[in-house]
């Protein structure tokens, strides 16, 4: 992998990006950038950006597009951004992506494939700290008895949410496989089944795809 090139973290909401990024950020040095994560502080900072994305992303919809380009511009004037960056839920549509591109270069996109009927179930029970940021599910991924009660639930994870974000994502986002696939750097993996075993798979194909 050549110093400076980005990474992509692709899949539709639930399929375990925030889950693996963790791994992919310590296997490359890469940090993460979370979209999601970056508007959800705005929002609890009450910020004029978090007021306007929040009424958004409580709808399932995507935040406009300028409003994600001001963020990644910032983010990627960091010092910590000149060896690429691990992006987490973004980009999510193809004008966003085309932005990125006069950005950074990035050197691979990996594709979480997820069924939707999997992700309803799984994002019902997702849980996170809000002390750690680390991501809980209530079946698959119990927290310590210890710090259980104060775990939170995501505002927009409820099974209504959920569906509508899905449905924005086959409309808006999933055509960027296609924009990634026809430049020869979408690796597609199996994100359903438990979490050591996804992880296991995107650690080989970050190997085998890595060249230094
Ligand atoms: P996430 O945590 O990645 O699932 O993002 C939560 C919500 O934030 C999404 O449902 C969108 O409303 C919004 N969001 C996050 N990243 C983006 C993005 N790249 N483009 C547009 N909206 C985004």
């Amino acid at each position: 992998m050549v110093n400076g090139e980005s990474i992509i973290l692709f899949g539709p909401p639930g399929a375990g990006k925030g889950t693996q990024s963790g791994l992919i950020s310590t296997i490359t040095g890469k940090p993460q950038v979370s979209t999601g994560d970056m508007l959800r502080e705005a929002v609890s900072d009450n910020s004029e950006v978090g007021g306007e994305a929040k009424s958004y992303m409580d709808k399932g919809l995507l935040v406009p597009d300028k409003i994600i380009m001001e963020l990644i511009k910032i983010r990627l004037s960091k010092d910590d951004a000149k060896n690429g960056l691990l992006f987490d839920g973004f980009p999510r549509t193809i004008p966003q992506a085309m932005a990125l591109e006069k950005l950074t270069s990035v050197s691979m996109v990996v594709s979480l494939v997820v069924q939707d009927d999997e992700i309803v179930s799984r994002i019902a029970g997702r849980r996170t700290d809000p002390e750690t940021g680390e991501i809980y599910h209530v079946e698959y991924k119990p927290a310590p008895q210890d710090i259980r009660s104060r775990l939170l639930q995501r505002d927009d994870d409820t099974e209504d949410t959920v569906r509508n974000r899905l449905s924005t994502f086959h409309k808006q986002t999933a055509p960027l496989s296609d924009f990634y696939r026809d430049k020869g750097i979408l690796i597609e993996v199996d994100g359903s089944g438990d979490i050591e075993q996804v992880s296991s798979s995107i650690e080989a194909i970050i190997k085998r795809n890595s060249l230094g």
